[in-house]
């Protein structure tokens, strides 16, 4: 394709994602523009139903709903796109090393071969001149094969240098695939995968484990009423309150969108209901500020859940009692820790 071609082709997806940017009255952010541009060229099936079936139901499309539908469908094909990547130049590595490998193979049978011709001719008694002939030759084949062998050397030093860059951007992209990126705290596939692992332990090691499921009182009114810019402030600032109260061997994760969950080994219900305890309180003493005009925006509170771990029990019997304990915290008036004993000490009562 010319580049006119191209112009004309990516031009008009341009102005159709611009149009879109328009119709739904969403900021021209770079984010929002790339997914609307996606949108056009109709190249994303999955992200063109998700829009879609927003579209019918309501007509438009928000920020909120644009935003979701940007992580879903285009951040983690960015991630494969980069492991592909990385993928191939591992491959372009590997198959360099054993190209020049196999050159310098080929180069040393070969010298080998001269080295028998010659000494078979030697044990026959050459005469001089043939001798210097031979001397001659050897050299030859002497400074070929060393040239070869620089050569592979060469190359596995420079291969080593990028497969030690490789390597680093190997784990970063592993970082990145288990962090949420708002928040910076580990991901719901982070989070998953410690949390069987976690059960497992206390399985077998048979130690203390418990789980505290967080989640924002009444966000959607604030949400409404500041807008979803200021939401994801909210957001990034209860994770550090979480982060904050943590100990290192515990893991914080963004369970779901306004959703937290901590993982806590080594820790007993009654631990863990204090440190819920710590996490709620700094939460509700942050007087709310909007960074672009200082506007007070009054202050916010989370509910938590505590569940610890029994014999027999799976990473999904845990949630489930952490989360209904996190109900009995919403129903109870919010701004509050319920752990599990407080589920059957209101069995008992009920
Ligand atoms: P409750 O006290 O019962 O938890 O009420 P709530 O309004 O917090 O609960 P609900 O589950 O009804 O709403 C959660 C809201 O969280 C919906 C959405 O507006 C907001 N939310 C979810 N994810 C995000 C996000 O990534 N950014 C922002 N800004 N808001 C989010
Ligand atoms: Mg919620
Ligand atoms: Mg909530």
């Amino acid at each position: 394709m010319t580049q006119r071609e191209e112009f004309l082709r990516t031009i008009g997806y341009g102005e159709a994602a611009v149009a879109q940017l328009r119709r739904n009255e969403n900021a021209a952010y770079p984010r929002n523009y790339e997914l609307w541009y996606n949108y056009c060229a109709g190249f994303n099936h999955a992200l063109n139903r998700a829009v879609n079936d927003i579209l019918r139901s309501k007509g438009r499309i928000d920020t909120a709903e644009l935003s979701a539908i940007y992580n879903q469908h285009i951040s983690p094909s960015r991630l494969s796109d980069r492991i592909e990547d990385v993928g191939g130049r591992i491959s372009g590595e590997i198959e360099g090393v054993v190209a020049a490998m196999s050159r310098t193979m080929a180069a040393n049978a070969n010298y080998a071969g001269t080295l028998s011709d010659a000494s078979s001719e030697l044990g026959a008694g050459p005469n001089l001149d043939r001798l210097r002939g031979i001397v001659g030759e050897l050299l030859v084949a002497t400074q070929e094969t060393e040239k070869v062998n620089r050569e592979l050397e060469g190359q596995l030093a420079d291969s080593q240098k990028q497969i030690a860059e490789l390597k680093e951007s190997l784990d970063s992209l592993r970082f990145e695939s288990l962090t949420d990126e708002l928040t910076t705290l580990a991901n719901r596939k982070h989070f998953d995968q410690s949390l069987e692992r976690a059960v497992a332990n206390a399985d077998e090691a048979g130690g203390a484990l418990s789980l505290l499921i967080t989640d924002i009182d009444n966000f959607k009114s604030f949400n409404d009423s500041f807008g979803h810019q200021t939401g994801d402030q909210v957001l990034r600032l209860v994770a550090l309150s979480v982060k904050q109260a943590i100990k290192s061997h515990h893991l914080a994760c963004r369970y779901g969108g306004e959703e937290f969950a901590i993982i806590l080994p080594k820790t007993s219900l009654a631990r863990a209901e204090t440190l819920a305890e710590r996490i709620r309180v700094t939460v509700k003493e942050k007087e709310l500020k909007k960074r672009s005009t200082g506007e007070t925006l009054g202050f916010i509170t989370v509910s938590i859940g505590v569940a610890t771990y029994r014999p027999g029990d799976t990473a999904v019997s845990l949630i489930e009692r952490a989360d209904t304990a996190l109900y009995l915290a919403k129903r109870a008036g919010r701004n509050r820790v319920c752990t599990e004993k407080m589920l059957t000490d209101a069995e008992d009562e009920g």
